[in-house]
């Protein structure tokens, strides 16, 4: 009997990369009968969520974690770019096994891996599969991909020094301060492993973008135009969780329970991606606002970390709110919600209750936001969320943007400002129509017909052909 098609995911282990990829997997098996396997590297870390999150998926997505790999010679200060693209780079043998015990049952068709994962194309060649990747962030982000080798050759000193902005083809104009994180110091192992990794993606047959052409028109056009050695480009976005998923875990439940008790459009909802953390006065200064804006919020909070912006984006700890102002909790007890750790994100943003969202501009929760026709306000923290935050403030127009003062501090009047400029203010009102539009282009990117839908098919008949 003929074995069954079936994708081999390898993704790095952050949320933000293993929820877009398990949509893009149910999708995969809803329209086109391809079931899959994520193969996981980690370091033995992963957290309640992410377990709690793999237990759940749908009986056509199976999922294996490899052996941990050990990372006792790392320097404690390591980028998170360099241990997610090590966690691959070190798995390789284990991954080889796993890929080759399930080619005994399976006809494995495409191993999909994300920007951090091209080490792995090297056992997809062993074995002569098709290596793809897939894009998790903007289409921007991937026009900044293409563009980096040679950017990396014309340009001497750091690119945060560049006096002029840099231009990506069909994109707004960014300054070098604003590319993502591992990109503003030259020098360190992160900036390298991001170089190694975009290099290698010419050797991909595809890269699959979760993105749109509503959402990015300029930067998708040109991705679209095919050229000698540049690999097709299928953007296939917006890929998210729909927000209807039943409520599970004691979080979920009582979050959506205090939302329905809310007014229609009034509440803020707070929250920092899997990995944001914020410094103790920033924490303190955030509460402090909120508590001054008399506004209704709910907020994820996470222990405050005074040296790194992603201390949690493996292994969220759930914390004791004794770092939050004194009484603060008691004084804002009508209006608002603070949640430890993690929240049901796409089930808040569906809630008609929430009228904002303030955010620290992972993709995924931008895409979760505009499909729900959320305003918001930008807050970036650490990756490429500078660059997604140009882009729905200076290029798409959708969103308010928190201000730091000289000290590196969004400070309370500056959080005042903006939470009721947003609730409350003509700006917030013009920015929550431009947001219905771009949620009617993404509803449209995903309908039947829609240039999405189309994508995906035309990608899943070459997957299924080994193209
Ligand atoms: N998320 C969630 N609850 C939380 C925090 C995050 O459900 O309390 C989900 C969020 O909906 C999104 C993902 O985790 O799907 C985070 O991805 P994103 O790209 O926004 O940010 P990252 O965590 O990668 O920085």
């Amino acid at each position: 009997m003929e074995k069954p098609p079936h994708i081999a995911i390898v993704p790095s282990p952050g949320m933000g990369h293993l929820i877009p990829l398990v949509e893009f997997a149910k999708k995969l098996t809803a329209k086109h009968n391809l079931s899959s396997t994520f193969i996981i590297p980690n370091d033995g870390t992963l957290s309640t969520s992410h377990h709690e999150f793999l237990d759940s998926l749908p009986n056509t997505i199976n999922y294996t974690l490899l052996p941990p790999v050990n990372f006792d010679d790392l320097p404690q200060d390591a980028k998170i770019e360099t241990r997610i693209s090590l966690m691959v780079t070190r798995s390789i043998t284990d991954l080889h096994a796993a890929i080759s015990s399930m080619m005994e049952t399976k006809k494995i068709v495409a191993l999909f891996v994300d920007i951090f994962g091209t080490d792995a194309f090297d056992v997809a060649v062993e074995f002569g599969v098709p290596g793809y990747v897939f894009f998790s962030s903007s289409a921007m982000g991937l026009s900044l991909c293409f563009h980096l080798p040679k950017l990396d050759q014309m340009v001497s000193c750091e690119y945060k020094d560049l006096p002029e902005p840099i231009h990506l083809p069909g994109c707004i104009p960014v300054h070098g301060k604003d590319l993502l994180d591992p990109l503003q110091d030259r020098t360190n192992d992160a900036y390298k492993r991001v170089l190694h990794n975009v290099k290698r993606c010419v050797m991909a047959h595809g890269i699959v973008v979760n993105s749109f052409k509503g959402l990015e028109s300029g930067a998708i056009e040109v991705l679209l135009k095919e050229e000698p050695g540049k690999p097709m480009v299928y953007p296939v976005g917006p890929l998210v969780r729909s927000g209807l998923v039943e409520s599970k875990g004691v979080n979920e439940s009582s979050c959506l329970k205090w939302l329905d008790d809310q007014p229609c459009g009034s509440v803020l909802y707070i929250c920092f991606g899997s990995g944001g953390t914020l410094s103790s006065e920033q924490v303190i200064e955030l509460a402090m606002g909120l508590e001054l804006s008399e506004q209704r919020f709910i907020w994820v909070v996470r222990t405050p970390n005074d040296k790194v912006v992603d201390a949690t984006y493996f292994n969220i700890h759930e914390g004791i709110f004794d770092f939050l102002p004194k009484t603060f909790l008691e004084r804002t007890k009508n209006r608002g919600l603070v949640v430890p750790s993690w929240a049901p994100q796409a089930q808040i943003l569906n809630h008609s209750s929430t009228g904002g969202f303030l955010t620290h501009c992972g993709w995924n929760s931008i895409l979760e936001t505009i499909v729900q026709g959320v305003p918001m306000i930008v807050w970036p923290l650490y990756a490429e969320q500078k660059m997604n935050a140009l882009l729905l403030t200076e290029g798409l127009k959708v969103a308010m943007r928190a201000k730091l003062n000289e000290n590196g501090i969004v400070d309370r009047l500056e959080i005042v400002r903006v939470v009721t400029g947003l609730l409350k203010g003509d700006e917030g009102k013009a920015i929550r129509s431009r947001t219905q539009e771009l949620k009617e282009a993404a509803l449209s990117a995903l309908s039947k017909d829609g240039c999405s839908t189309k994508t995906l098919d035309q990608l899943a008949s070459k997957l299924k052909n080994k193209i």
